[in-house]
């Protein structure tokens, strides 16, 4: 295996964690993981990689991230599900700063492979209106070619859609190698559960265990429940920005699952994970995003073959488990969050 410096940037956070566990079992040793969370509220650090913690909205702390690296990961943004972007536009695109000063640094220190995070967020609007079909919102499979003409996501899906431009320019005019994927909703372990800025799959498996251990048997569910999206487990993510930042792929691709859920959809394997039926109770004022979106993989399918292996259903009993253990842990009295030193599962 390569000894080349590896730099994954927001290693604290989910992907990030999730990223450089995978590069630590594929054999690399030589990794330099950076996010702005100090150490200790990291979800993952491991023994043998160079752990920093640097805002990298700051131009100097990117030089100093990307310094001597041969691959950068760019997985570090502020950001969190609908009930953190949609009350946080400003500070969501305040994370252009951390792109823009990564590619500077990466430009500089002539990196020779930069990956970018983007988004579904980057779709136009007006396409993900779509009607109710009774039981759900009719999911409309977004290609990559419909991102333009732009109505981004406000906040959040414009700064996606902004970098994700420079990342074009960057390759264009200064020979960058930049590759962009744009995920659909990801979950799995390691990640966010509770705070406000986790996402649908890990907020209902903690209501559902909360209800479970509790005895209160109600859920809260955001909006009617008829929204839908699709949902990728962190594994084929990790597997699918490998092989997009191999590849010759040059425009970003969609990264996500096809198969669109219902959020009531979602609840009712949540359920029965659980082995539990709750009373669900909507609140139709919540924050609830586009009506509904799902990924159209027919060109990640052409050019590189990747369609996700794991399915939602066994993706997310893993995902349950994992929370159910650090619910425990947490009320408990522990942080119960964080993985150290050596282990690699
Ligand atoms: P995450 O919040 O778990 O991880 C992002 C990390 O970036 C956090 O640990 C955070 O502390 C760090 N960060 C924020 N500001 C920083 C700064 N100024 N300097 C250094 N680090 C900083 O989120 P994630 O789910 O791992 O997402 C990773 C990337 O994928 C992000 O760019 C996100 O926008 C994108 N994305 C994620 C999803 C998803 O469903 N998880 C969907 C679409 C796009």
């Amino acid at each position: 295996m390569s000894d080349k410096l590896i730099v994954v940037a927001g290693a604290g956070g989910f992907i990030g964690g999730n990223m450089v566990a995978w590069l630590r079992q594929q054999g690399h040793g030589n990794i330099r993981a950076v996010d702005i969370k100090p150490l200790e509220h990291w979800y993952q650090k491991f023994d043998g990689v160079e752990n920093l913690t640097l805002d990298l909205n700051d131009k100097d702390n990117c030089e100093i991230a990307a310094k001597g690296a041969w691959k950068i990961y760019n997985l570090a943004a502020n950001m969190g599900g609908m009930g953190f972007i949609e009350k946080n536009k400003a500070l969501c695109m305040l994370s252009v700063l951390i792109n823009t000063h990564m590619l500077m640094a990466a430009r500089k220190f002539s990196v020779e492979h930069f990956f970018y995070s983007s988004s579904a967020c980057v779709y136009n609007g007006d396409l993900q209106h779509t009607s109710d079909d009774g039981d759900r919102f009719v999911p409309p499979a977004l290609k990559e070619a419909d991102a333009y003409p732009a109505l981004a996501e406000d906040g959040y899906g414009w700064e996606k859609l902004f970098s994700e431009r420079m990342c074009r320019h960057f390759r264009e005019d200064f020979g960058l190698r930049t590759r962009v994927a744009r995920f659909h909703n990801v979950y799995g372990p390691w990640g966010t559960w509770f705070g406000g800025r986790e996402k649908a799959p890990a907020a209902i498996c903690r209501k559902v265990i909360e209800a479970k251990l509790k005895g209160k048997h109600e859920i809260e569910i955001w909006g009617n429940g008829h929204q839908t999206r699709s949902f990728m487990y962190i594994d084929d993510c990790i597997k699918g920005i490998n092989l997009i930042l191999d590849s010759d792929i040059i425009d970003p691709l969609n990264l996500g699952s096809s198969e669109a859920v219902s959020i009531n959809q979602l609840v009712d394997i949540v359920e029965d994970i659980a082995g539990i039926k709750l009373k669900r109770n909507y609140d139709l004022s919540a924050p609830k995003g586009v009506n509904g979106r799902n990924s159209d993989n027919t060109l990640i399918q052409q050019l590189l073959g990747w369609e996700p292996s794991i399915t939602l259903r066994a993706g997310l009993e893993k995902t349950y488990a994992w929370i159910y253990d650090q619910y425990q842990l947490r009320e408990s009295g522990g942080e119960g969050v964080v993985r150290e030193l050596d282990e690699v599962s």
